[in-house]
């Protein structure tokens, strides 16, 4: 196997130096109000060293330990949905003009150049599935332009979260493609491979040093023991049959008798694109900014129609993001809508672990199953 180029701890300095006289804003993982989220990055010093995270059903909580290693934990509750699809944002400006007519400007798209350092395998094939809704199903301008700018440094995940299940929808934890570089961490730095022309120019120009076969492989092997400890898995088989075979099954009552409805687990999830557009006049009348904002499936507003909540109760809800992920997201993009990141269980104030739901909806010998 042909080993990497070895990057000195020292050198991360130095790369994120050089993206930024590339012309990037570099944003990376740092601690924020008990979380890892991303944000701006000037130093690498931000970087969230010594940091470990414990993750279940409801739980997320971070740990500091005694090692120098930056990216020893799964994820946070952002992936890179916010820097492509924005939570809120205005898409055009309408103004009634001093000649009484109406005047329509569109809304800048952001394309400001970003780097990205500690994409996680589980996000990368997120964008990919919101680059088929983003890019061929709905093609939308602002996407887009966000979408082209970005230049991603994928981190390999050696600590999987006891919530996450990449291994088991083919996700992770090993990034395998969309990046422009990915690397595996060590204590004493990072292999780093190119994986984009844009990639490979980069890669030539960093302070590399030759890699060792040797702590290549430990770090590798560190990967492959990541996916091992998870423990989630799916049911096997077609699961948008089995799902859509058991739309009365009694397990959709016994989930909304704990589930608030929140739609926490729809704003973590990086595969959800559901939003809501809306009108914001101003005061004085004589303008107005249409909105586009991330919606959920458990909001009641989003499946009102002609006067009518189509799902008015938490368990209609919550069948439809089950079997919208895990269902018919198969016939709509060719897979899952899943990747196995485990936000959604994490982030969910009542510990709801939607592949506990899966299996009890789906298991073999229920009733819904003669
Ligand atoms: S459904 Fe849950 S585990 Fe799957 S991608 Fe969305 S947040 Fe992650
Ligand atoms: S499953 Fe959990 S996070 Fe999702 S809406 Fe219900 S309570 Fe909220």
């Amino acid at each position: 196997m042909e080993v990497p180029g070895f990057l000195p701890r020292a050198g991360l300095q130095q790369m994120i130096s050089l993206l930024q006289d590339q012309g990037y804003r570099c944003v990376g993982p740092q601690l924020r109000d008990d979380a890892i989220l991303y944000d701006t990055l000037s130093d690498a010093d931000q970087l969230p060293a010594g940091i470990i995270q414990q993750q279940s059903p409801g739980a997320y909580r971070l740990q500091r330990i005694d090692s120098p290693r930056c990216f020893s934990w799964a994820n946070g509750p952002q992936a890179l949905k916010p820097l492509t699809f924005a939570p809120r944002e205005a898409l055009w400006y309408a103004r009634v003009e001093p000649d009484g007519n109406l005047r329509f400007r569109e809304a800048a798209a952001d394309d400001e150049p970003l780097a990205v350092l500690g994409v996680r395998a589980c996000d990368l094939a997120a964008l990919a599935l919101q680059d088929q809704h983003f890019l061929q199903a709905q093609p939308d301008p602002y996407y887009n332009a966000r979408r082209r700018r970005l230049f991603l440094i994928a981190v390999h995940c050696s600590h999987s979260a006891d919530t996450c299940f990449c291994a088991a929808t083919g996700d992770g934890p090993q990034a395998q493609s969309g990046f422009d570089l990915a690397l595996h961490e060590t204590d004493e730095g990072f292999f780093v491979r190119a994986g984009s022309p844009a990639g490979q120019a980069f890669y030539q120009q960093l302070p590399l040093e030759p890699g060792d076969a040797g702590a290549f492989a430990a770090a590798s092997r560190e990967i492959e023991e990541s996916a091992l400890r998870q423990s989630r898995t799916l049911p096997v088989g077609d699961l948008e049959r089995q799902l859509f075979d058991r739309l009365e099954h009694p397990q959709w009552q016994l989930v909304a008798e704990r589930c608030l409805s929140c739609g926490n687990c729809t704003q973590v999830c990086p595969t959800c694109f559901c939003h809501s557009e809306n009108e914001a006049p101003s005061l004085d009348g004589l303008s107005s900014e249409h909105q586009r904002q991330w919606d959920s499936c458990f909001s009641p507003g989003h499946s009102y129609l002609h006067g009518t909540t189509l799902r008015a109760d938490t368990a209609s809800r919550y069948r439809q993001w089950l079997t919208h992920k895990f269902g018919s997201w198969q016939t709509q993009y060719g897979r899952s809508g899943c990747v196995g990141c485990g936000r959604c269980i994490s982030w969910c104030p009542v510990g709801i672990d939607p592949t506990a739901e899966l299996a009890a909806i789906c298991q073999p010998e229920g009733p819904h199953d003669a």
